[in-house]
C-alpha cells in the first residue's frame, strides 16, 4: 500500500463518520447516552485536520498519529479504542508491507483493542464487526466482500445483549438495538472498501 493511499483511506473513514454524525447518535440515544456521532465527529474533524501535517509520512505513523488524535478528541469508551486500534495498526506496520503483513498488523490492533475494553466479540460492540473483519481480511477477501461482511456484522447486533458497554446497564432491553460502535466501524469499513475498489 502506497503511503498516499493511507492518506485517502484515513480521509474517506472520517468523512463518512462526519455524514452519518446524526445516525450514530440516534443509535446511542437508543441504548446508550446519545453521544456516539456526536464523539465520533469531533475526532473524524481532528484526524482530517492532522492529515496534511503528515503528508509524506510513513504509513504506520500517519496510522498512529490519527490513533492519538482520536483518544485525545473523541473521548466517551470508544475513543482510547480506535485510538488503540489506529495506533496498535500504526505501530504493528512494517515500513513496506504486504497484504499479509497487514493483515497479521490488523489481527494485532485487534487484540490490543480487546485488552483496552476487557472485551471479546459476542458482547455487541465494535468488537463484534472488527472480528469478522479481520477473518476477512486473513481469509484474502476482496474489498467488496469484506464491505458485505461488516455491514452484516452491524446488523447482525440488533438481536444481542449488550454485555460491555454503557449498553449492558441496560440488560434485556439493549436487545432489538443496532450497536451504535458496530455501526460506526461498519460505515468506515464500509468507506475504505469502496476507495479500495474491487
Ligand atoms: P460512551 O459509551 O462512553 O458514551 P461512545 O458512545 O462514543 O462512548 O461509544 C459507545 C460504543 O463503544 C459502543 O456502542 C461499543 O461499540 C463501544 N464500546 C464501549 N465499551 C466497549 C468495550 N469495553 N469494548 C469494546 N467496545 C466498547
Ligand atoms: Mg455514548
Amino acid at each position: 500500500m502506497a503511503d498516499v493511499l493511507i492518506e485517502q483511506l484515513i480521509g474517506v473513514a472520517a468523512q463518512t463518520v462526519i455524514r452519518h454524525a446524526d445516525e450514530l447518535t440516534e443509535l446511542d440515544s437508543a441504548i446508550g447516552d446519545a453521544d456516539h456521532g456526536i464523539n465520533m465527529k469531533r475526532g473524524a474533524e481532528a484526524v482530517l485536520a492532522e492529515l496534511p501535517k503528515l503528508k509524506g509520512k510513513p504509513m504506520g505513523e500517519v496510522l498512529h498519529a490519527s490513533g492519538v488524535q482520536l483518544v485525545m478528541k473523541v473521548g466517551g469508551a470508544s475513543g482510547p479504542l480506535y485510538g488503540t486500534l489506529a495506533m496498535e495498526l500504526g505501530k504493528a506496520l512494517p515500513a513496506s508491507s504486504t497484504r499479509a503483513d497487514f493483515a497479521a498488523a490488523l489481527s494485532q490492533a485487534i487484540e490490543a483493542v480487546k485488552v483496552r475494553g476487557k472485551s471479546d466479540a459476542g458482547q455487541k460492540t465494535m468488537l463484534d464487526v472488527l472480528a469478522p473483519t479481520d477473518r476477512a481480511v486473513a481469509a484474502g477477501d476482496a474489498p467488496p466482500a469484506i464491505k458485505a461482511r461488516a455491514l452484516a456484522a452491524a446488523e447482525a447486533t440488533v438481536p444481542m445483549k449488550a454485555t460491555r458497554g454503557r449498553a449492558s446497564f441496560l440488560g434485556d432491553r439493549s436487545i432489538g438495538h443496532m450497536d451504535p460502535g458496530a455501526r460506526s466501524c461498519a460505515l468506515m469499513i464500509a468507506a475504505i472498501c469502496d476507495a479500495l475498489g474491487g
